[in-house]
């Protein structure tokens, strides 16, 4: 940056989703951005192994902050960014999502006057005992600019007295992440021989402290889908780190004997195991979105969801216990290419484009 010019756009990050949907925000950035990872996911299978995939153009400042409670986290990561402002002085930072890397972001920007913009913004559960749902909030009300993916998330934040200047309806990065990473179909085919996995199964992922943290909720949830895998459907489960620690801790490893459990996926992978999946059973934020791009039915495993615009449709929402076997039969008794032409509501692609638009006119506005 010459004299005068307008410092880095700091992108602050600290988890495999946040990395996966600012990846075209970052690539579009350019020169212009300065990456920081906060290091919240530090374990490899859901950091290197992902952002080599990526294609950031750019390695990240890593602050090496992770793998302590979320208040240590978060004390640590606002003190460390504080630093790295000071040092490469943004012209503004970017955060996405609801995470405690991206709170920090959030709170650091704010402590070093610094406005913030804030991808994926609006979501609401509504939900008082997700944690996730505290952060959106407050980097809401924090940010400069609210990036709302859907006109439910514009009318939350609406509704919460955030004014019209500082929300812009841009789509979720999300569409043009699966447009990026997901292999052409013989690619698929390819990675599904790797893995040896049969034509037909059900994709499983779980790792939501409401699922993971809870040994009554796992039995059950496993105990269910054990059934699943009697009744001649296969559980493919890519087995998150947090999750599979939770079970060795607990005692509840065997609980996945009848599944095929495999490392967490690189994203391109994940993608085509769940294009191919003939039901998808998770309770993740991001694969509440992804199916919509690629038409798949999903069975989110949660109490709340804060993305409706997927419901009904796509997905429809069961609490990890007993009721999850019948959510899964009457899910698999639907036929699968109703989906085929219902749109996403989450945009077409665009998103990541208008995003950087909008911060170039907030860190330049003349
Ligand atoms: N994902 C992945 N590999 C896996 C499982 C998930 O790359 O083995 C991707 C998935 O496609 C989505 C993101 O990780 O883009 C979702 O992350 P996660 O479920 O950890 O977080 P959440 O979206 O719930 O915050």
């Amino acid at each position: 940056m010459g004299e005068g010019a307008p410092g880095p756009v700091a992108v602050v990050l600290g988890t495999r989703p946040e990395a996966i949907k600012l990846a075209e925000v970052v690539r579009r950035l350019g020169s212009a951005g300065l990456l920081v990872h906060t290091g919240q996911h530090y374990d490899a299978a859901l950091w290197s192994d992902v952002t080599a995939q990526l294609g950031f153009g750019t390695e990240p400042v890593a602050l090496g902050v992770g793998g302590s409670s979320r208040g240590q986290q978060l004390g640590a990561a606002v003190a460390a960014l504080d630093e790295t402002f000071a040092r490469h002085r943004p012209s503004c930072v970017v955060v996405q999502g609801d995470t405690t890397a991206a709170l920090a972001g959030a709170l650091a920007a704010n402590a070093a006057d610094l406005p913030l913009v804030h991808v994926e913004a609006g979501l609401r559960s509504f939900d008082r005992r997700m944690p996730e749902e505290h952060n959106r909030v407050l980097i809401d009300h924090l940010a400069d600019l609210c990036c709302a993916p859907t006109a439910t998330a514009v009318a939350h934040l609406r509704a919460e007295g955030i004014a019209d200047e500082r929300i812009l309806l841009t789509g979720n990065t999300v569409v043009e992440s699966v447009q990026h990473l997901l292999p052409p179909a013989a690619e698929r085919d390819r990675v599904l021989a790797e893995l040896g996995l049969p034509a037909r199964y059900l994709l499983l992922t779980l790792h939501r402290p409401e699922n993971a943290d809870n040994p009554d909720v796992l039995r059950q949830v496993f105990g269910e889908l054990q059934a699943v895998v009697a009744d001649g459907l296969p559980v493919v489960f890519p087995a998150h780190p947090r999750t599979l620690d939770r079970m060795r801790r607990d005692g509840l490893g065997d609980l996945v004997d009848a599944f095929t459990v495999i490392a967490p996926q690189p994203p391109a992978q994940f993608l085509a195991l769940l294009e191919r999946a003939r039901l998808v059973v998770s309770d993740s934020g991001g694969v509440q979105e992804e199916v919509s791009v690629l038409k798949k039915r999903l069975v989110v495993v949660r109490r709340s969801t804060e993305r409706p615009e997927v419901m009904g449709t796509f997905a429809s929402l069961v609490p990890g216990g007993l009721r999850l076997g019948a959510a899964v039969r009457a899910a698999l008794a639907e036929d699968p290419q109703a989906l085929r032409d219902v749109p996403s509501p989450y945009g077409d692609g665009s998103a990541s484009r208008v995003v950087v638009e909008s911060i170039v006119k907030l860190v330049a506005p003349f």
